[in-house]
């Protein structure tokens, strides 16, 4: 068997389309959408996804602004810099680049951030209404995997679901949007670095989203035939010609046992940019947004 592959860029340009529409209408009604991105130090892979999202939000008609800080900023002025924005007239979305240097505390930069302009819902609020299912947007990364994976099952019923990876930004955040609805939810299993034996749990899933940033991890091996696996993995790896290159968490062979699968790059990247657009817009649009 060869698996399917999941193009991201057809849904990306489908999620965008809508995207552009509401960007003329907010900017028409004198209300333009203007995401402010948050960045402290200079990690190569924040500079690539920010030089990514500054051209995607300019081709959709949405502002961008970057705010950098050296990686030698302290707390407050970290801190500091997240109330300016939170009041800047003008920016609808915030969003804060990830890792921080290690002497900033990620958790309190996170609860400074104004909830209406959380791009991301990463705030305790908006985390916690994700919880009660009492939200307007999710993480974009969790919503793109999650969108690209219901394309393929639309109806997950008692679904086996397996999440590799349990962290704040992705696995714990699709896990809660898988278990959204009371009567239909699939069952779902989160392993993470302390798993025991992770192939028994990837290898009765229907569906399988690996988030570990780990090369290679899903092996063929540990994969249901015919299975979908949705790779939210990036990788930088050097190649056996010294280049580099990005690669996902699964590995390449998986392709010659699952049912479908996401290509890195290409699969979840591209609807986690259009995605994030799209919650810059409806935090834009506010509550009250039909
Ligand atoms: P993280 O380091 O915060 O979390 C990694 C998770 O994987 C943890 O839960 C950890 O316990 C688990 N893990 C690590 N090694 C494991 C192992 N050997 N076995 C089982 N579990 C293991 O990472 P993150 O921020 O959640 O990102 C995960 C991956 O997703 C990275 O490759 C990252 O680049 C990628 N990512 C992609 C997008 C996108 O748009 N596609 C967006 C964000 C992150």
């Amino acid at each position: 068997m060869t698996a399917r592959l999941l193009d991201g860029v057809p849904i990306a340009e489908e999620i965008l389309a809508g995207v552009r529409r509401d960007a003329a209408a907010l900017t028409a009604a004198g209300r333009p959408p203007r995401l402010a991105a948050l960045l402290i130090g200079h990690a190569a892979s924040s500079e690539v996804y920010i030089r990514n999202q500054k051209k995607a939000c300019e081709e959709s008609g949405i502002g961008f602004e970057l705010r950098a800080l050296e990686a030698t900023a302290s707390e407050p002025e970290v801190l500091a810099a997240v109330r300016a924005l939170n009041v800047e007239p003008g920016v609808t979305g915030i969003i804060l680049h990830q890792p921080f240097p290690p002497h900033i505390d990620e958790r309190r930069v996170r609860e400074a951030l104004n909830p209406a302009r959380d791009v991301e819902s990463m705030t305790p609020h908006n985390f916690g209404r994700l919880v009660m299912g009492q939200f307007e947007i999710a993480p974009s990364t969790a919503s793109a995997a999650l969108e690209i994976a219901r394309r393929e099952h639309p109806d997950m019923t008692g679904l086996e679901v397996t999440i590799v990876g349990h962290s704040e930004i992705v696995g714990k955040p699709l896990a809660l949007l898988l278990l959204q609805t009371p009567r239909s939810s699939p069952t779902v299993t989160v392993c993470h670095i302390s798993t025991r034996d992770l192939a028994f749990h990837t290898r009765r899933a229907d569906l399988v989203f690996v988030a570990a940033g780990v090369p290679g991890l899903l092996q063929a091996g540990m994969v249901r035939p015919g299975a979908t696996v949705i790779d939210i993995g990036i990788n930088r790896v050097k190649g056996p010609d010294g280049k580099s290159r990005i690669v996902g968490d699964a590995a390449p062979d998986v392709v010659s046992v699952a049912g479908a699968l996401t290509p890195v790059p290409g699969g979840v990247g591209p609807v986690t940019v259009a995605v994030l657009l799209r919650n810059t817009v409806r935090l834009a649009q506010g509550p009250a947004r039909a």
